[in-house]
């Protein structure tokens, strides 16, 4: 292991950008031990750099960013650049206490509160697509562009692996300069930190082999889109899969029917975290294969909730790879508060009678579902959800959604008048 100068303190904002402090490497065990230190309003900065005007932390208040030791990774010396380690942190107020709005802890608490409730841990793994400017064009999914993406390929599953990401596949995708990582499943916290410490690592990478990656969900109006997909299961205390029913309707137990109906009714209104930036609604379009309607399908890449496919080959089980995939998030999202919204969105389906919702078979057609509800339209239509939905409010401590509204509203501002080739480059250059 190379030793690194720099210990790199961070967290991931509202915009899901990541920002922190570095401390000499001398200063990383009392670092570790009280925090660096940090500003309640930093959670109010927009992703293009302003802060929001309406910033409800104002100029004062102090916080503590505490480093999670099991979040630790390093970045090896590369070509002139010294390595850095970098620790992803809790935020907490001056004597330690858990800040209110920390969306790490947002997290956590959500995932605490569906043990408590139902006895339910979440085992995920979160998806991600992005655009490598630089590279030659060449064909979908082929071998050409795959080698001409080296040695960055390569090197990234050499990083990814040091680091202890887990990657599992990595493809030249559908799109111009589009690529694909997946990460294996884990503890839904390791997965939301991993997707947090993923797009970092990518876009330093990136720029270390003079290439750029954006995680932007739109690059070009007319390009494909890339997407975050957010795949979930549940196991129960015992560590047994649950989900997974195969006498019923897709396979999907009636405890996995009512997680999903949670996500289904509140759906609008948590597009407002996982997918908000002013392009995030061009993507989520039908015919884009990202998610054209609120419904839930096996198999289906048009649907917002996805039966993924099992396979028996070999004598696999497919209950214990049976998951659901969340399709509507993408990179602008902060990765803890997505998680945890979905995880917040299941328990009250668990929880309250929201009914059995429809799962849509492999064969069902476009007529079949021209009645299924429309995913919100725009920014503006997902916070407009927000707004009106008390229920997902009522999760957060009430700052963290005006926040969100103030920031996501100021983008729309930053970029008002600007068409969608404009709005997209904008995005683009600061993810
Ligand atoms: N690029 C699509 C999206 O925007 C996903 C395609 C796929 O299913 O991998 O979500
Ligand atoms: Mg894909």
């Amino acid at each position: 292991m190379d030793s690194s100068a720099l210990v790199f303190v961070a967290t991931c904002d509202l915009a899901g950008q990541v920002r922190g402090r570095a401390v000499p490497s001398p200063d990383e065990p009392s670092a570790l031990r009280t925090g660096t230190g940090w500003v309640p309003a930093d959670l109010a900065i927009t992703s293009f750099g302003p802060i929001a005007p309406d910033n409800v932390f104002g100029s004062v208040g102090d916080l503590r960013l505490i480093p999670d030791a099991a979040t630790r990774v390093d970045i090896p010396a590369d070509e002139g650049r010294p390595g850095l380690r970098l620790y992803l942190a809790d935020q907490t107020t001056p004597d330690g206490e858990p800040w209110p709005c920390c969306p790490r802890t947002f997290l956590r608490d959500a995932l605490r509160e569906l043990r408590e409730r139902t006895g339910l841990v979440v085992t995920a793994s979160v998806e991600h697509e992005f655009t490598l400017e630089g590279l030659p064009s060449g064909p979908p999914f082929s071998l050409q562009r795959l080698r001409d993406a080296e040695p960055f390929g390569s090197d990234l599953i050499h990083l990814l692996d040091q680091a202890g990401l887990e990657p599992e596949t990595w493809l030249p995708e559908f799109g111009d300069g589009q690529f694909e990582i997946t990460l294996r499943p884990s503890d839904a916290l390791v997965a939301a930190d991993r997707a947090v410490l993923l797009r970092e690592l990518v876009r330093d990478l990136a720029r270390r082999r003079g290439l750029r990656a954006t995680f932007a969900p739109m690059t070009d109006p007319e390009g494909a889109g890339n997407g975050v997909h957010i795949h979930l299961s549940l196991r129960d205390a015992d560590g047994r899969p649950v989900l997974h029913d195969s006498g019923r309707p897709g396979a999907l137990s009636e405890c996995g029917a009512r997680f999903a109906a949670g996500i289904l009714r509140h759906a609008a209104a948590l597009t407002a975290w996982t997918a908000p930036s002013p392009v995030s609604f061009l993507r989520l379009a039908p015919h884009r294969w990202s998610a054209g309607g609120v419904f839930l399908a096996e198999r289906n890449r048009e649907a917002l909730l996805r039966i993924c496919p099992t396979t028996r080959i070999a004598g696999a089980d497919p209950a214990t790879q049976f998951n659901l995939e969340y399709r509507a998030a993408d990179a602008t999202a902060n990765p803890w508060l997505a998680l945890g919204a979905l995880v917040r969105a299941g328990l009250e389906g668990l929880t309250r009678d929201y009914g059995e919702p429809t799962v849509w078979p492999e064969d069902a057609e476009e007529t079949d579902l021209a009645n299924v509800p429309a995913l919100p339209g725009s920014l503006q239509e997902a916070l407009a959800a927000l707004e009106e939905d008390e229920v997902v409010r009522s999760w957060f401590d009430p700052r963290l959604p005006a926040t969100q509204l103030s920031v996501k509203r100021h983008e729309l501002a930053l970029l008002e008048g600007l068409d969608d080739a404009a709005r997209t480059r904008k995005v683009s250059d600061v993810y």
